[in-house]
């Protein structure tokens, strides 16, 4: 991979950051309080679209920019750099929109896409349940098609980022318990508004109320909300999965706004160190630097494998696994070092707390594929080491349900 700009991105470059030095008071800041009011979020996400800096390698006929993936990895290098912070639908962008765009139809596409992007419409991602996680495939809620060909949908998901605040969702369901259990899935646009469905929000140990749980108790979706063909949900719900680690380990080109706000944090205060301390940090910043440059480049190699057109292989799940590991380990740096000076210190400077970075960072090693699951990812793909046990191999999921213990209703 070429490093420097070509003349073509040095002027996308300089457009970008034209932009946001532009609209600089407009876009809110990224290392600030975040804004608890959605409206404003809304708008500095919809001032971006119209800036041309959101969906940048969406297709034009879907409201995208029609660009590069290099372009789009610009817009986040200048965006990190003049602290401008990321668009709130960034579940919609990053997952909902790519599936949709895929496997929706004329119709969804046209209604759906362009809204999103400017914000018009909020999306959340309806996946995981109480008993399915990383074993997606394993879901329960239940969609039952009516005589009318609508569909009614009866179940619960948990973890629902945004939930509380979206207008559409896409959701994954079981259509079919009497086939192997990845083959009986179809996903569907859920209107989040629609009657029997309920949003219940969970307080995380941030402080925060991102997540929620969200109860379908007989929605009707009419089968023109379907997306891609009934029993083909796994294969549509693979998209979604391949944009998302994509989204969270893909830019993969930087360590992200919080760790490298520690990173500034600690060098800055090294010289009023004790010399052990001073020792430990120079240490454990050195081996941080050296793990966050792998980063950059692993995120380098994929972006000019997607730029080629090819697929990106594991190394979206190693860029985030690494990224993980590294950001936890700034985090627990500046516990180590700077002990409850760095509380203050890092308020003062409008950074998050680093009791807000031990608080939120440890999701980062569950969303998306947990560090384990990432792991055995490697271990069976770049390893080649032999594939794990699976028990309800050949197995229907009703019969699955039964010999994992299940009762009699839970199986119906
Ligand atoms: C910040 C955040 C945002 C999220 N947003 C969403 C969202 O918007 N929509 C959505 O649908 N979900 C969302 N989730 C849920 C997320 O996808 C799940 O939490 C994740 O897939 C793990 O599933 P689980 O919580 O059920 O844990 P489990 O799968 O039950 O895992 C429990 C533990 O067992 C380990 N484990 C499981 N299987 C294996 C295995 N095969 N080998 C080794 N170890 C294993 C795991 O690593 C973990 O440590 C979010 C989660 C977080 C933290």
């Amino acid at each position: 991979m070429d490093f420097d700009d070509t003349p073509e991105e040095a002027a996308w470059r300089a457009r970008v950051r034209a932009f946001l030095e532009e609209h600089r008071d407009d876009l809110g800041r990224r290392s600030g309080p975040r804004t608890s009011d959605d409206r404003v979020a809304r708008e500095r996400q919809a001032l971006l679209y119209d800036g041309g800096l959101v969906g940048v390698t969406w297709p034009v006929e879907a409201g995208g920019q029609g660009g590069t993936p290099m372009q789009q990895a610009i817009v986040d290098q200048e965006m990190a750099r003049a602290d401008v912070p990321g668009p709130i639908n960034l579940i919609g962008i990053g997952m909902c929109g790519p599936t949709v765009i895929h496997h929706g139809s004329e119709d969804q596409r046209s209604r759906y896409l362009r809204r999103l992007l400017r914000a018009d419409d909020l999306w959340c991602q309806l996946f995981s349940e109480p008993a399915s996680g990383s074993d997606l495939a394993a879901l329960r809620t239940r969609a039952v098609q009516a005589e009318d060909g609508s569909w009614r949908v009866t179940g619960q998901k948990v973890w629902t980022t945004l939930a509380h605040l979206a207008d559409y969702g896409i959701l994954l369901t079981r259509t079919d318990p009497d086939v192997a259990k990845h083959r009986g899935l179809t996903m569907f646009v859920v209107d989040m508004r629609a009657p029997g469905v309920t949003v219940r929000p969970l307080r995380q140990m941030s402080g925060g109320a991102d997540f929620n749980e969200v109860f379908f108790d007989d929605v009707v979706i009419p089968d023109s909300e379907r997306l891609g063909d009934v029993g083909d949900g796994w294969r549509v719900a693979l998209t979604t999965l391949m944009s998302e680690r994509l989204s969270l380990g893909g830019g993969g080109t930087e360590i992200g706004p919080g760790a490298a706000a520690v990173v500034r944090h600690v060098a800055a205060r090294l010289p009023d160190l004790s010399p052990d301390r001073q020792a430990l940090a120079r240490q454990r910043l050195g081996r941080a630097y050296v793990d966050s440059l792998a980063i950059r480049y692993t995120g380098y190699r994929q972006l000019s494998k997607i730029s080629k057109g090819e697929l990106p292989g594991p190394e979206a799940s190693a860029g985030k696994l690494a990224g993980t590991r590294v950001a936890l380990d700034l985090a627990d740096l500046a516990v180590r070092v700077l002990g409850d000076d760095a509380a203050y210190a890092a308020t003062a400077d409008g950074v998050r707390t680093w009791q807000d970075l031990q608080a939120v960072l440890p999701g980062m090693a569950i969303a998306g594929g947990t560090d384990e699951v990432l792991r055995n990812i490697i271990g069976e793909r770049v390893l080649g080491l032999p594939p794990e046990p699976r028990a309800d191999k050949g197995m229907t999921f009703r019969e699955s349900l039964a010999a994992a213990g299940a009762s009699a209703e839970e199986r119906r």
